[in-house]
């Protein structure tokens, strides 16, 4: 059986969890992203797998209508949110509904599955954005169980995660709510693996965070407490995520990086947002919701005034956020970082020009005496 090809694939594993042989297992190419292989011995050639692949398969998308500037009203949220805490509101609200809501959080060993919520304090961990590639795991079969079952469902992930969910229940759920985070790319869960496990010298690390409190620096926890916080402009693997070095390569053809959306309600950073011109002064960070689906629009209806919503200006929300118009491009730093990949992470990362010049700034402070007698030289 033929899968598509491992430059598109997406790694939503829709393959894996439709087989009804469990013949689909997760394995990694040469840059360690994650792809499927099929055991030969247990596949019965059903093609049930090439049916559910969202590459090889239409997709259903809609043009969004309406924008929206928005934030949650829960104060706590507002601070440790990714941007207006919009997901988090959703989940709090259907979670209060006993509807069930799916998101993803690190584990001990800093695996980022996506599953169910299983208590608020699970909600509490879904929070903020994790620049880092989740798994979609068991949670496709379960978001059926819980259909089958009436239940309402949520479901928050990035738009191939969606896509992936959708050829994989292959028809609509009137209780099922979609929700996809605009994305410019994820990097494989093994790069942050790596780079923690160097950074973390001995001491636990089991949660790592990019966004909300400390917004815009990596920070590695043990527990709550705070042992690394680096700023993305001086942090190696923050620094290459938003330059776009270390995606999966299929990120720089997404299908999925226009205006055509997969899900009932997309949410992103309302990136060019005047405050100036908000209904109210509003010093946090601002979301922007596009509605794409009728449902989508019941989902709002749901959430009330557990959030602040104001129209947005739609052309604004385009204009500045790139991920609306076209994939992220790979700058030219990408092709060093593959041809020197062998494995390590970290080693491919300091070929590049950032890398080389955190190095560098690194070895300036360990060794001042050496870049003294260095500009006198070039003096
Ligand atoms: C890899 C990545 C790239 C992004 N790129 C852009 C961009 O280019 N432009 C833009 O406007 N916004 C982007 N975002 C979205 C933005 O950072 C916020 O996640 C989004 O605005 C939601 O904010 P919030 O405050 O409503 O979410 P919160 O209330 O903080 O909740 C975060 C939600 O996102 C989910 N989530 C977090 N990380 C992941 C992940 N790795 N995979 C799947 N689900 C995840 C959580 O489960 C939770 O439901 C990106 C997010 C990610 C994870
Ligand atoms: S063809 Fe059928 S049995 Fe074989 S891997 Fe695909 S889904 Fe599984
Ligand atoms: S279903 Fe998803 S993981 Fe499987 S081959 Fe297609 S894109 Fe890749
Ligand atoms: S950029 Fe596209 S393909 Fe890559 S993770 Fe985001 S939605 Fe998926």
């Amino acid at each position: 059986m033929e899968l598509c090809s491992t430059e598109l694939c997406t790694g939503c594993f829709a393959c894996k969890s439709v087989c009804p042989k469990d013949a689909i297992s997760i394995s990694h190419d040469g840059l360690l992203k994650t792809i499927p292989v099929i055991d030969a011995a247990k596949c019965v050639d059903c093609g049930l797998c090439a049916k559910t692949c969202p590459v090889l398969n239409d997709s259903e998308s809609n043009i969004p209508n309406i924008c929206l500037a928005a934030w949650t009203n829960n104060n706590e949220d507002q601070k440790d949110c990714a941007s207006g805490g919009i997901a988090t509101a959703i989940s709090r609200v259907i979670y209060d509904r006993g509807g069930k809501v799916f998101g993803c959080a690190f584990d001990k060993d800093l695996n980022l599955d996506i599953r169910m919520a299983e208590s608020l304090d699970d909600l509490e961990r879904f929070k903020s954005s994790k620049y880092v590639q989740s798994s979609t795991a068991d949670s496709y079969a379960e978001v059926k169980k819980q259909l089958l079952d009436d239940k309402e469902v949520v479901y928050i992930g990035s738009p191939c995660q969606i896509d992936g969910l959708k050829h994989y229940l292959k028809k609509d759920y009137e209780k099922l709510y979609l929700v996809d985070i605009i994305c410019h790319g994820v990097p494989p869960i093994d790069y942050l693996k790596q780079y923690v496990r160097k950074k973390k010298c001995g001491r636990k690390v089991n949660n790592v965070g990019f966004r909300g409190n400390n917004d815009f620096c990596l920070t590695l926890y043990d527990g709550d407490k705070s042992i690394y916080c680096v700023s993305s402009y001086y942090d190696m693997y923050y620094e290459e995520f938003l330059r776009s070095v270390t995606y999966r390569d299929n990120c720089y053809s997404c299908r999925y990086a226009n205006m055509n959306r997969i899900s009932d309600l997309t949410i992103g950073d309302f990136w060019g947002l005047d405050k100036a011109t908000l209904s109210e002064p509003y010093e946090g960070r601002v979301s922007e919701i596009l509605v794409n689906t009728k449902k989508g629009q019941k989902l709002l209806e749901i959430v009330g005034d557990y959030i602040h919503t104001e129209p947005g200006d739609m052309d604004v929300a385009i204009q500045n956020n790139a991920q609306l118009q076209h994939p992220s491009v790979a700058p030219p730093d990408r092709k060093i970082f593959v041809d020197s990949f062998n494995g390590d992470f970290v080693k491919a990362s300091y070929r590049t020009s950032i890398g080389k010049r955190i190095f560098k700034d690194k070895l300036r402070k360990k060794l001042p005496i050496l870049f003294y007698i260095k500009d006198i030289i070039k003096r």
